[in-house]
């Protein structure tokens, strides 16, 4: 084809603008196309394959081939030529396509006959809806050019089947954002949660993706970039006083909003029809398409900018803002592509009932506040924020990860029957608030619970713990974007001890460093950041924070208990540094005349395993010692406990972990030092039991697990379930789960 290929491209845009004014049905609309793409582009075929559900591709018109085959010719992702197209979401390019790697023959297309084959994905903000194809007999490679004009027009396609333009008979056709979906995650926080969508960042809806007049839209191009510019100018200007580190990240805002090669990219497709947002539109996709395949995270993290500036550009551009207009659902599920904890903080407990998150993961910020709300969470829900439209009907289930969008009927009642279930059971378990967590054969456990907000202490009263085992004070850092003061974090923590009324609750200094990162603190470049500079040896290298946060406890807590926990100790030293930390914090606290805590008590956390064969002296110094099982068990196994395919690995009640903690068990009861268990691992109502009988008697948990933990316990005798431990260990298994779980079922 083309010489000129940019007047070719701007008149068959022009030309597809008319099919789109037409008042055609969108199957009339569509075989116009492939005619049009066709002759402008001088090949015998032309095709366009959507997707007629997550997997299958179906043939919805052609020029060139048998047009018997429309509606018939359907592939699976990846097969062929055109699935492999759909697969990789990149252009195939061939002059000899039968004898390509992965060619298909479909016998019923007459394909056979045409030797090169170009085809490229029809995306819309990475999410690929179908694939245009081109083909003809002489065998040649398309050129560049060629390639290029064709990704133009598939962008274009791609916005007209947003706007319903191919709308049709057949699943191919189906109107989009009308039929039930399904998106499989990985889970956040359990629990469920029926309401409608509140999409965090509503998308902008391009609805002239065909330039009339390309030197208009140039301008509006160059306009809208140099707003863009001046209004991250004057944000740097106000950030003059902001955090070096802030300020860094605005800079590289900066950096790429004056990018040259940006705006040229934007610019070229402008040159060859689109519209200004449609230009702006396809650099994103492209830049999602490659966000998706890069794995340096410190790049994807570029692309994520990039990403955001375009999508500046576009509410610019399109005049649509963040705010549309509409209304907050009252039973809002939040749908974001992911979001940090001082933007979910912003929305309130009360404000969402559910939350569904493209990206984020089990030990990101989002799903600990989350947790601390008690409201179900998705992560991972690929697809969904291009998928789900502002006030769909939406049920999240998050004991399976599972989000239905505009579920149908059948979903809908087994959905509320489930939730209807779980309410039951609520009803039970508040039954039992103020029973104790009482074995059958005597034993008692103690529940506390996890918290890490003040939002979190009315559940105090509620779930009948018997205090707070982990605070975990890092939430009043990651949700703020500076330090926080001396001042307001005493005021914080006295509030935490008021609301406890006596009950005791154990500060954990800052856990800060690997997923943990605090907006103002310059990220360290590690290799494993889970093994990195994190938690206590922060600290440690760094005390003025660590001391400022003692003060504090101190000032909060005066005249009361006082406890206190270090996270992440691996070694006695560390151990004997924090101690001497406090009570060198307590003599200068004494001295400034403050009235000190009437009792305190210092404990750590055993995290890494060589703390379970620390010096004897260590056992005896610390006043108590909680196993922090999320990492200890991705330290015993060597298994990242983000990375959900390692993870799942390594069950709980392998035999091989439960024996150790037996043995940390066993350690402190040499030395009588109190011990806890306070991982989310606790808070399952099976693995409970299973430590309870292995000797632990205190589990900290998150509230809403305290009712199901304390049932179980109540139903079992603990001498027993040790039985049932000792006869599966003997017996070679690598997990006594099965063997417990045939126990558990025959209790009445
Ligand atoms: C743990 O590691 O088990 C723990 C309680 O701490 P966190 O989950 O905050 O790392
Ligand atoms: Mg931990």
């Amino acid at each position: 084809m083309a010489r000129d290929p940019e007047s070719q491209s701007r008149r068959l845009l022009r030309r597809l603008r008319e099919t789109m004014a037409e008042d055609s049905a969108g199957q009339a609309r569509l075989d116009r196309i492939v005619a049009l793409i066709a002759s402008s582009m001088g090949s015998e075929v032309c095709s366009i394959y959507l997707f007629r559900d997550a997997e299958t591709l179906e043939l919805c018109a052609t020029e060139g081939l048998n047009p018997e085959a429309v509606h018939q010719t359907r592939m699976r992702v990846g097969e062929g030529l055109v699935g492999r197209v759909a697969r990789r979401a990149q252009p195939v390019n061939t002059a000899d396509a039968p004898a390509t790697r992965g060619f298909r023959y479909m016998p019923e297309t007459g394909e056979e006959v045409y030797s090169s084959f170009l085809g490229v994905p029809v995306q819309r903000l990475g999410e690929t809806l179908g694939v245009l194809v081109v083909q003809s007999k002489t065998k040649r490679e398309f050129t560049a050019d060629e390639v290029y004009a064709l990704e133009v027009v598939a962008m274009v396609i791609a916005e007209m089947a947003e706007l319903g333009a191919f709308v049709g008979e057949g699943a191919a056709l189906s109107v989009r954002h009308k039929q039930p979906a399904m998106f499989r995650g990985g889970i956040g926080q359990e629990g469920t949660a029926e309401g409608h969508v509140w999409l965090h960042e509503p998308r902008v809806m391009v609805t002239n993706p065909i330039a009339e007049d390309p030197d208009v839209e140039l301008d509006r191009l160059r306009d809208a970039v140099e707003t863009l510019r001046g209004s991250l100018d004057a944000m740097l200007d106000d950030a003059g006083a902001l955090e070096k580190d802030h300020r860094e990240v605005l800079e590289a805002y900066r950096m790429f909003a004056q990018s040259r090669s940006w705006l040229k990219r934007m610019e070229a497709d402008v040159a060859s029809g689109l519209s200004a947002e449609a230009a702006v539109e396809k650099e994103q996709s492209a830049a999602r398409a490659r966000m998706a395949a890069v794995p340096d995270p410190y790049l994807r993290e570029r692309l994520h900018d990039l990403d955001d500036l375009s999508n500046r550009l576009l509410r610019t551009l399109t005049g649509q803002g963040k705010d549309t207009g509409a209304e907050m659902p009252k039973d809002a599920i939040l749908v974001a592509r992911n979001i940090g904890p001082g933007e979910l903080l912003d929305y309130g407990r009360t404000g969402l009932r559910g939350i569904v998150l493209e990206q984020g993961s089990v030990g990101s910020h989002a799903a600990i506040v989350a947790r601390a709300w008690a409201i179900p969470l998705i992560i991972n829900a690929e697809g969904i924020t291009t998928e789900a439209l502002n006030g769909d009907h939406i049920m999240v289930d998050g004991d399976q990860g599972v989000a239905h969008l505009r579920p149908d009927d059948t979903v809908v009642t087994a959905f509320r029957d489930k939730i209807a279930m779980q309410a039951k059971a609520q009803e039970r378990y508040a039954g039992l608030r103020d029973q104790p967590a009482e074995a059958r054969c005597g034993s008692v456990v103690e529940l506390h619970m996890n918290a890490g907000l003040i939002a979190d202490l009315p559940s105090l009263g509620t779930s009948g713990a018997e205090g707070v085992g982990l605070f975990r004070t890092e939430l009043q850092f990651l949700a703020r974007s500076t330090v926080p003061k001396r001042g307001e974090l005493a005021a914080i923590y006295a509030r935490v001890l008021d609301a406890a009324g006596g009950k005791r609750v154990v500060f954990r200094t800052l856990d800060i460093g690997s997923d943990k990162v605090l907006p103002y603190m310059k990220p360290q470049d590690e290799p494993n950041p889970a093994l990195g500079w994190r938690a206590i040896r922060v600290g440690l290298d760094k005390p003025g924070v660590m001391r400022m946060q003692l003060q504090a406890l101190i000032r909060a807590a005066a005249g009361r208990r006082l406890t206190v926990m270090f996270p992440f100790v691996a070694q006695f030293d560390e151990y004997k540094a924090a101690r001497t930390a406090v009570l060198d914090e307590l003599n200068r606290e004494e001295r400034l005349g403050h009235i000190l805590p009437e009792h305190v008590e210092i404990g750590a956390m055993l995290e890494t395993p060589s703390l379970a064969f620390a010096p004897r002296q260590f056992y005896e110094m610390a006043d108590f010692i909680s196993i922090g099982g999320n990492d200890l068990k991705q330290f015993f196994f060597a298994a990242d406990r983000e990375n959900e395919r390692v993870r799942r690995r390594y069950d709980t009640l392998n035999v091989s972990y439960l024996t150790f903690i037996e043995q940390i068990v066993e350690r402190c009861r040499q030395t009588a030092t109190p011990l806890s268990f306070c991982g989310e691992d606790a808070g399952r109502p099976v693995e409970a039991v299973c430590f309870a009988a292995m000797g632990l008697r205190t589990l900290s948990m998150r509230p809403a697990s305290i009712g199901p933990v304390k049932s179980l316990i109540r139903r079992v005798n603990l001498d027993e379930a040790r039985r049932v431990i000792d006869k599966a260990r003997g017996s070679g298994a690598q997990s006594v789960r099965g063997a417990v779980m045939d126990w558990l079922r025959t209790l009445s």
